[in-house]
């Protein structure tokens, strides 16, 4: 293919991009999958190959040709600059972090946020002397009262993964524009395909590839994305950090793009299906930014063009027994961390014990559920007699 047909690809729709996109066979014998380097050692034949700093592969940690592919898909997905891939979703976050905050810094970050985002800024962030304050994630463009001199980062993460408030990021970029605070999202939930918030005013993107990128519950990555203004130092400090992401692990997560679009076409349906059916019973409240219900809804409708395959729900008190009936005998749904393969998950949590900023005042137990590719009815089904043990239990 010449370079003028892959740049025609390239403006075509986002489908015929992530089917195209990031390979070569004509540099592969033909072959249509970019295949698995799995190398340390590049050898060079003469002196001035060895010096010459343009040759693209020195080093198995640089990078091969199917990381150069996979960072291609992310970087054109989000309209970023560039793309460096990480081990996991949680070295996706740390790295980004340490991309723009030094000494003596602070960064504001949402209180929704997913908790090892949360753990890392306490602990090793605290430890260099970078301090975090949590926000409201309604605080729109009211953030500007908490920014002070030291404010070099904001880490959103829209919606939350287990609460799923919508944080107003144009508002937020809005407030702090000009004052030189890099605008961190994770925005693992949508992708890039529902939702792109570099356009909105971010500068540096997280993914948890494992999720939604890699799809199959069969890979641990993470990918950091950033515009023109953080890339060379993203770049500068994944390569100093000396962080790479398997050649088989990226192989499967290339895999996992070529079907990315179809997936999340596929997940959005069924999730919004089993949230409106769930919406409907008495006993259930539902946290799925999509419905009309959520208090963020009319966010989410300006800002994104689609949902992704987790929400949550919130019965009503009861105890640990109750919510034990429930998810010990449940025949489909399996119960795990983690989200965004083919099989559906439900996972109860508590918000209470991770907030900081704005107490979790919700009265109830929280279940996350992740929508898979089962029968709908089977899903449905597994829920209905799972809720029913539940009431059951609490006497209700
Ligand atoms: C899972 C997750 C992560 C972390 O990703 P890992 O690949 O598990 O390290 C980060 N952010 C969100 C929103 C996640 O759900």
């Amino acid at each position: 293919m010449s370079d003028s047909e892959k740049a025609a690809i390239f403006q075509q729709g986002t489908e015929t991009f992530l089917t195209h996109g990031g390979r070569d066979p004509n540099a592969q014998h033909g072959f249509v999958n970019t295949p698995i380097y799995r190398g340390s050692t590049v050898v060079f034949d003469t002196l001035a190959e060895l010096d010459d700093s343009k040759i693209r592969y020195r080093y198995g940690r640089q990078g091969t040709p199917l990381t150069t592919g996979l960072e291609t898909l992310v970087t054109e997905l989000e309209g970023a600059a560039g793309t460096v891939l990480t081990p996991s979703g949680v070295s996706a976050i740390s790295l980004a972090f340490l991309t723009c905050l030094s000494v003596g810094d602070e960064v504001l970050i949402t209180d929704s946020v997913y908790e090892p985002t949360r753990r890392f800024a306490d602990s090793v962030l605290k430890r260099l002397g970078i301090s975090t304050r949590y926000f409201d994630p309604r605080i729109g463009g009211a953030i500007a009262n908490l920014v002070s001199e030291k404010t070099r980062a904001v880490f959103l993460e829209s919606p939350g993964s287990l609460t799923f408030e919508i944080q107003d990021l144009p508002a937020i970029a809005n407030a702090l524009s000009g004052r030189g605070i890099a605008v961190l999202v994770d925005n693992s939930w949508a992708t890039p395909l529902f939702y792109n918030p570099l356009a909105l005013g971010a500068d540096i993107i997280i993914h948890s590839a494992t999720k939604m990128f890699v799809g199959h519950s069969d890979v641990m990555m993470g990918t950091v994305s950033a515009n023109d203004g953080y890339l060379d130092q993203l770049v500068h400090t994944h390569r100093t950090f000396g962080l790479i992401a398997s050649p088989d692990d990226t192989y499967l997560a290339t895999r996992g793009m070529r079907t990315l679009a179809v997936r999340m076409k596929e997940h959005q349906a069924r999730a919004l299906e089993l949230a409106s059916w769930l919406d409907q019973m008495d006993a259930v409240e539902v946290l799925h930014p999509a419905l009309p219900s959520h208090p963020d809804n009319h966010i989410f409708l300006r800002d994104f063009s689609g949902s992704g395959c987790l929400f949550s729900i919130i019965l009503p008190p009861a105890s640990r027994q109750a919510v034990a009936a429930m998810v010990d005998a449940m025949r489909v749904f399996g119960m795990g961390y983690s989200w965004g393969g083919f099989e559906s998950l439900i996972l109860p949590s508590d918000p209470k014990r991770i907030r900081t900023a704005v107490p979790w005042e919700v009265r109830g137990n929280l279940l996350r559920i992740h929508v898979g590719f089962e029968d709908l009815n089977d899903l449905k089904a597994d829920l209905s007699d799972g809720i029913a043990r539940y009431l059951n239990t609490a006497g209700m």
